[in-house]
C-alpha cells in the first residue's frame, strides 16, 4: 500500500486503513475499532498509543521552537522575553489538545505503513472472558 492514501485519511481524521469513520466521539475520545471495517485502532498492544503521545509532543516542540524564533527574529534586538516565556506556556497547554486527534491518526498511519494490518487486528474483541486454568470444573 503507498502511504498518500493512508496519511490522506489520517489527515481527514478517518480510519487509516479504509477511509471509513467517524473514529471520534468527541475531540478527545476515539472509537476502539473503525466502524466501517472493525480495525482494532489500539491493534491490541498494550500501550500502543504512547507513539502518539511522542508524536504530540514532537509537534507541540516543533510549533514552540517556530514561535521562538519568530518572535526572537521579528522583534530584535529587544524580544520581549516576558511575552515570549507567557506565549510559550499558552502554546505548551493549547497545542497538545489542538493536534491530539491527529496524532492519534496519523500515528496509526505511520504503524499501518510499516506494519500493514493482518487478519487478527479486524477479530471481534472477545466479550465472554476464557476461564481461567485451575478454575472449578461444574459436573
Ligand atoms: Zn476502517
Amino acid at each position: 500500500m503507498t502511504s498518500l492514501p493512508l496519511f490522506s485519511r489520517a489527515f481527514r481524521l478517518r480510519c487509516p486503513a479504509c477511509g471509513g469513520g467517524p473514529v471520534f466521539t468527541s475531540w478527545l475520545h476515539m472509537v476502539p475499532a473503525c466502524p466501517v471495517c472493525a480495525l482494532h485502532f489500539d491493534r491490541e498492544v498494550r500501550g500502543y498509543w504512547l507513539g502518539s503521545y511522542t508524536l504530540n509532543i514532537f509537534l507541540t516542540e516543533t510549533v514552540w521552537v517556530i514561535a521562538f524564533l519568530l518572535a526572537a527574529v521579528l522583534t530584535w534586538p529587544t524580544p520581549p522575553w516576558d511575552a515570549i516565556e507567557y506565549g510559550s506556556v499558552g502554546l505548551m497547554i493549547l497545542v497538545p489538545v489542538l493536534v491530539f486527534p491527529w496524532t492519534k491518526t496519523l500515528y496509526l498511519a505511520i504503524d499501518l505503513y510499516f506494519r500493514p494490518a493482518e487478519e487478527e487486528d479486524f477479530t471481534a474483541p472477545h466479550e465472554t472472558p476464557r476461564p481461567r486454568s485451575g478454575s472449578p470444573t461444574r459436573i
